[in-house]
């Protein structure tokens, strides 16, 4: 009795999962190697590895027709070539790594920055060429070719040419379990001879180890492998195991429409055979209006500013003329908005905005304006970290460079009003902590204002203890100023009054005594003058005449 009488499927099943593990290699993956344990070497999936094998025969086409719209489609290439200008306007940069750092250590570099190739191309171009590749097929590839020696038994190279490959012709060389480096190998000095396997170059000569190429080339229907070392790969949007995906794949359709739109517009305005519109004249007599008409043109040829009289009778109305248009306007056709809406969006996908296309709609507020100029300058800051963490160490590496640092200057888009923004804002908060408590010192003295920043020391102080004080403080002032007017105030007294004599006594001052005496005999008069019924003035003197009485009537009649 045999268990695949009970379980049918169950042999099935078995040779199918031996089937698959021999396909992914995983058993063998799995198999510890001595003493020491190892997690699998996965290659590219089964899955992906299938569809990037299958793509790579398409690849080529498909580069190639991505290229071809990156380049015919304004919207697309406006935006790739304004960041590329952004990215190397303003040049390379080169800093000392050590203070000891000897420029002659750069010399054999340098004359590669004027001339890298036998197209006699400046650095600068090959690298403008390769980030163009790289914003609009995501893959690009940079060939440092190089010249293989052997100095007494050690391997060593010279940099010959830094190329530009075209990302339709480069492939990764991958073999049938998706791993790179494992494929063909060869002799960096006799590279001719391809092998399958790892080894010791079979010339009597060389002894060097073989390495893996882990890209090939496709030149002039034969492939040419490449060492790890001898390309730089970049992808910038969807960077993975191998090859990047387009930004154009994903904004197709846009720029197809684009390029729909350009050929409609092309063939509305240059290419059209009809007129733009036709005109019906209802008329019994239309042999009349033919001659009538002739006439009106043999006229105007004669005299381009001869004006037309022409008779209508008006007796019935049954004459009628009508124009008939044969075209749409753009408006009507909304053509203009549509275009203007995917502009924005394709350029969008690069980060680019309006502003930098040049379209007048776009030079808004200052601050739409300004936050524009600052996504550009993110996207343009961040294509060249790509150069300074990808490219440029492995171009130092391959020249020898190791006490300098080359990179790219970063392009000062952001505008004044930016600087001022931002300050306007470190400002701000730096007072609103300073009102919530905090203490606020300037952290360097001399800076330039846009750039001045500020420490913060301190604890927060309550709303109500800030109050508090506040109130103490003014309550302190107001005595202060109410002492400083008291005093203030008694100065010019003290100055024109005379001394305070304190031994002075009223009552002994004989000039006191007489003239209160004579008060006292005045008033005395006046109240005896009234007793007897006589008359006295306002002042309580007598009044002893008539011309006197007369005065004192007048003066207080008035
Ligand atoms: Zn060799």
């Amino acid at each position: 009795m045999k268990l695949s009488s009970y379980l049918p499927e169950v042999p099935a099943f078995a040779q199918q999962m031996s089937d698959l593990n021999g396909q992914i290699n995983m058993l063998q993956l799995m198999k510890a190697s001595g003493d020491t344990g190892q997690a699998p070497t996965i290659g590219l999936d089964h899955v992906v590895n299938t569809w990037v094998r299958h793509q790579m025969a398409y690849r080529q086409q498909l580069v190639m027709d991505l290229q071809t719209i990156a380049m015919s489609v304004e919207e697309i290439r406006g935006p790739l070539n304004h960041i590329t200008s952004e990215v190397f306007r303003r040049g390379f940069d080169w800093e000392p790594l050590t203070e000891d750092a000897d420029s002659a250590e750069l010399a054999n570099f340098k004359k590669f920055l004027t001339s890298c190739n036998v197209f006699d191309q400046s650095l600068e171009e090959v690298l403008r060429q390769v980030h163009f590749d790289l914003n609009s097929i995501d893959d690009c590839f940079i060939y440092i070719a190089k010249e293989y020696y052997d100095d007494n038994g050690t391997l060593k190279s010279k940099v010959q040419e830094i190329r530009r490959l075209n990302p339709a012709l480069v492939e990764f060389d991958l073999d049938n379990s998706g791993l790179p480096k494992n494929y063909h190998f060869f002799c960096p000095i006799h590279r001719e001879e391809i092998h399958e396997s790892k080894g010791i170059c079979p010339e009597p000569s060389c002894k060097f180890e073989t390495k893996p190429a882990m890209y090939k080339y496709y030149h002039r229907n034969k492939h040419l492998y490449l060492f790890e070392s001898e390309v730089i790969h970049l992808s910038k949007f969807s960077p993975s195991e191998t090859y990047g995906w387009s930004p154009i794949l994903t904004i197709f359709e846009k720029a197809l429409t684009l390029i729909g739109m350009d050929k409609n517009l092309y063939r509305y305005f240059f290419e059209r055979k009809m007129p733009g519109s036709m005109m019906m004249v209802f008329t019994d007599d239309p042999e009349s209006l033919r001659r009538e008409r002739a006439n009106l043109a043999a006229q105007t040829r004669l005299d381009p500013n001869f004006v037309p009289m022409v008779a209508v009778s008006s007796k019935n109305n049954r004459g009628r003329v009508d124009m008939v248009r044969l075209f749409h306007t753009l408006q009507e056709m909304d053509y203009l908005p549509v275009k203007d809406e995917i502009r924005e969006r394709v350029s969008a996908m690069w980060g680019v905005t309006p502003a930098w296309q040049g379209s007048p709609e776009a030079f808004g507020g200052l601050s739409t304006q300004t936050q524009q100029l600052v996504v550009m300058s993110r996207v343009v800051e961040g294509d060249q970290r790509l150069f300074h963490e990808k490219v440029f160490p492995q171009l130092l590496q391959a020249f020898g460079v190791e006490n300098w640092n080359i990179s790219l200057k970063v392009p000062e888009e952001k505008a004044e009003a930016t600087r001022i923004s931002f300050a306007q804002q470190r400002i701000a908060m730096a007072s609103q902590l300073n009102t919530m408590g905090f203490t606020i010192k300037l952290k360097e003295q001399g800076v330039v204002m846009e750039e001045a920043q500020f420490t913060i020391e301190g604890e927060v102080v309550p709303l109500t203890q800030l109050q508090g004080e506040q109130q103490a403080l003014s309550i302190e002032q107001q005595k202060d100023q109410m002492e400083q007017q008291a005093e203030m105030e008694e100065a010019p007294i003290n100055e024109e009054s005379p001394e305070d004599d304190e031994e002075y006594d009223p009552d002994s001052d004989e000039t006191n005594i007489e003239m209160t005496k004579a008060l006292d005999q005045h008033y005395a008069d006046a109240e005896a003058a009234e007793e007897d019924d006589e008359d006295v003035d306002e002042n309580y003197n007598v009044i002893t005449s008539k011309e006197e009485y007369d005065e004192y009537i007048e003066r207080i009649g008035n």
